[in-house]
């Protein structure tokens, strides 16, 4: 069993909970304890129940919780060694967390009762990851990508065949063009460094489409230059294109936590049933 909660998302913050079969993981800590405690709590967890936190990046809104979450729960730290280096310095996090590991390059890395694998992906960070986090008992998986300039070739390929998908979808792009930012912010916003458009995103996430997909859940709504209903209307729209007919696609907000989803491992399956019938070992 894999069970995703966005516990709130949005430039103020950002924090997602993974609970698995054995155990529960958060994915970036950009809230502080109160807030986080809160959070857990109305998602029906409690922070001693943490097993880690796995950051994405170290800019504030996603780890500026990191280290009072850790030295007053005993988190271990999970990040990019970009990632690990940067925290404690300019626009990040203001302090360092005691007990940090870095995730495997290239590699697996193994996580209490998950296995975890990164991306890289384009951003104004030091070395931001897209997040692939499989229930190791299920198999069901499921894939983060918070801040993303633009989708890097690698990101189709580690998002295949997924159970759940996580992305940002960031802003309208008319309404960023025609919105208060001055030009220089607007620049950043919609460059590769940046984040990822309405429109990008849905066409991320249509070309992920599998008939194993439970469920889709849009991130980090700019809360001046996007609405949800825009947001998820038009990934709806290609998603259908795509052929996916499910009802599991909500927007994330900045105050209160998303209802979970939820996934069994039948995509997981799926893809073992399908291999074992072309006659490919699993
Ligand atoms: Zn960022
Ligand atoms: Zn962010």
């Amino acid at each position: 069993m894999l069970r995703v909660t966005v516990l709130g998302s949005g430039s103020r913050g950002n924090a997602i909970l993974i609970d698995g079969t054995d155990g529960a993981v958060l994915v970036d800590a950009g809230f502080g304890p109160r807030s986080l405690v809160r959070r857990l709590n109305a998602a029906g967890r409690r922070p001693e129940e943490i097993g880690a936190v796995l950051l994405t990046h170290e800019h504030t809104d996603h780890a500026s919780g990191a280290a009072a979450a850790s030295a007053r729960w005993g988190w271990p730290v999970y990040g990019s060694a970009g990632t690990l280096d940067a925290l404690g310095s300019g626009r990040s996090a203001d302090a360092r967390p005691s007990d940090t590991r870095a995730f495997v390059d290239d590699g697996v890395t193994t996580v209490g009762g998950f296995l975890v694998e990164t991306t890289k992906v384009p951003h104004d960070a030091r070395d931001c990851r897209a997040l692939v986090v499989t229930d190791t008992r299920s198999g069901a998986r499921v894939g983060i990508a918070m801040d993303v300039g633009r989708v890097p070739d690698a990101l189709p390929v580690a998002f295949e065949r997924l159970d759940l998908i996580v992305i940002e979808s960031n802003h309208d792009e008319q309404m960023l063009a025609r919105g208060p930012y001055p030009w220089s912010l607007k620049q950043r916003i919609s460059g590769g460094l940046g984040h990822l458009s309405n429109g990008a995103a849905a066409a991320f996430v249509s070309g992920c489409v599998h008939r194993g997909l439970r469920g889709v859940l849009l991130t980090h709504l700019s809360e001046t230059n996007n609405q949800p209903t825009l947001a998820v209307e038009r990934t709806r729209e290609a998603l259908r294109r795509a052929g996916w007919s499910r009802d599991a696609l909500s927007a994330a907000s900045q105050q209160v936590p998303l209802p979970p989803m939820a996934s069994t491992g039948e995509a997981a399956w799926l893809v073992h049933a399908s291999q074992l019938s072309l006659g490919l070992s699993p």
